[in-house]
């Protein structure tokens, strides 16, 4: 197909801005861009209709920290690393907050709550050891009382205590994403399905070549691909998909709020009278390192299993199921990376499997390299 003269010089042409990726990070980082420069002609870009990896398939956790979390972390990072992730997603939460309104977004703070069962009761003890020195830190990094809790009753089956965090929410991901986009339509942010782009070439301005074989030109590139980044660039960003299910509706759910096992290999939610759960990666590491966002039927198998057993303690019927694909470091690097590639053109991804609250920070962070 060729583009038209006017496709090629007045709707993509004269881009100032060019953002790829139309997850939570590109389109809040369009949304500070044209907040500071509100003449720049934003555009932003993505190869599916809308964003299509992990911000419109989450699980909807408002979340910074968990106690299991922080003491894996520790044994792979630098305490400056793990505690810097970790006040940046809590910075991040309280921006997308007061940025979009908790309302809009349906952000509930029913707090979090990691589950111990006697098979990780070694977690339990470790956790329990370490919850004052966390606190802490986390006092003097985020100025919050007593983030973490112990709590002996728990209303869920074969548990045997539980650690809580009052100060994390769970939010509707469907409406947060619907609020940002529209937020970002109306700043005059032109927003673009449907473009894959494939390389780049720098002269005096950026020529971003494209899989329909068409060429845009922009003054800055900045990369918001997340997962998909090493697919485009030599990065250490490793896709690891993650499975989710949605049980069908039940009056009087088991529980409310966000949980946690398992250091949060597997985690859910209530919605709607629903329980969402996702999670079991580390049944098929392998398997989940995909850029297809596909099912993998052992890991819905073991899913199901836990919603049954663990949360429900009967047979639940399974509704929904869809797939994601997160953006990791190895060796367990949780911090993003956002910097510059090379002059105007900016990278920020690796969001990691708590992006939804970092993507605000990352956001503001990538854009204050650039204005
Ligand atoms: C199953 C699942 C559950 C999760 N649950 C939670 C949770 O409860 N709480 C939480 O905080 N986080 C959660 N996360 C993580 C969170 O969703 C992500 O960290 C966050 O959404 C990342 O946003 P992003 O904009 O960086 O990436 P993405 O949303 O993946 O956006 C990247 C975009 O770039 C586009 N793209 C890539 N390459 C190109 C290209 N070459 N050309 C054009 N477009 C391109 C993609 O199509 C994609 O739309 C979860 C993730 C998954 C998968």
């Amino acid at each position: 197909m060729n583009y038209s003269y006017w496709e090629k010089e007045y709707l993509l042409a004269d881009i100032d801005f060019l953002v790829v990726g139309m997850g939570l990070v590109g389109l809040q980082t369009a949304i500070n861009l044209k907040e500071k420069e509100p003449k720049a002609k934003v555009v932003v870009v993505d190869r599916h209709a809308w964003g299509l990896g992990a911000s419109t398939r989450n699980a909807g956790f408002g979340c910074f920290a968990n106690v299991s979390e922080i003491l894996d972390d520790l044994e792979n990072d630098s305490v400056e690393n793990v505690y810097a992730t970790i006040k940046k997603r809590y910075s991040g939460l309280q921006k997308l907050r007061s940025k979009f309104g908790n309302q809009n977004i349906d952000y509930q703070e029913l707090g979090s709550c990691e589950i111990f069962t006697k098979d990780n009761k070694t977690y339990l003890n470790q956790g329990i050891d370490s919850l004052q020195g966390i606190n802490t830190i986390l006092y003097h990094e985020l100025k919050l009382d007593n983030v973490f809790s112990y709590r002996s009753n728990n209303p869920l089956p074969n548990t045997i205590g539980a650690i809580h965090n009052d100060f994390e929410g769970q939010l509707n991901t469907g409406k947060l994403y619907d609020t940002i986009y529209e937020y970002t339509q109306q700043l005059g942010v032109k927003l673009y399905g449907g473009i894959e782009v494939s390389t780049w070439d720098k002269t005096d301005k950026i020529k971003v070549q494209t899989t329909s074989n068409y060429q845009l030109s922009t003054k800055n590139l900045i990369l918001c691909t997340n997962a998909f980044t090493s697919k485009l660039i030599d990065e250490d960003v490793t896709p690891c998909r993650g499975q989710v299910i949605v049980s069908e509706r039940v009056e009087n759910l088991p529980c409310k709020g966000m949980y946690m096992y398992d250091s949060g290999y597997y985690y859910w939610r209530d919605i709607n009278n629903r329980i969402l759960l996702g999670g079991a990666r580390n049944m098929d590491i392998d398997g989940e390192t995909s850029f297809e966002l596909a099912s993998n039927e052992t890991i819905i198998t073991e899913l199901h299993r836990f919603m049954n057993e663990q949360i429900f303690g009967r047979e639940i019927v399974i509704e929904y199921q869809w797939s994601g694909i997160m953006g990791m470091g190895k060796d367990h690097k949780k911090l993003p990376i956002v910097k510059e590639l090379e002059p105007n053109i900016f990278l920020a991804a690796r969001l990691g499997g708590m992006g939804v609250a970092l993507s605000a920070e990352v956001a503001e962070e990538v854009v204050g390299l650039m204005i």
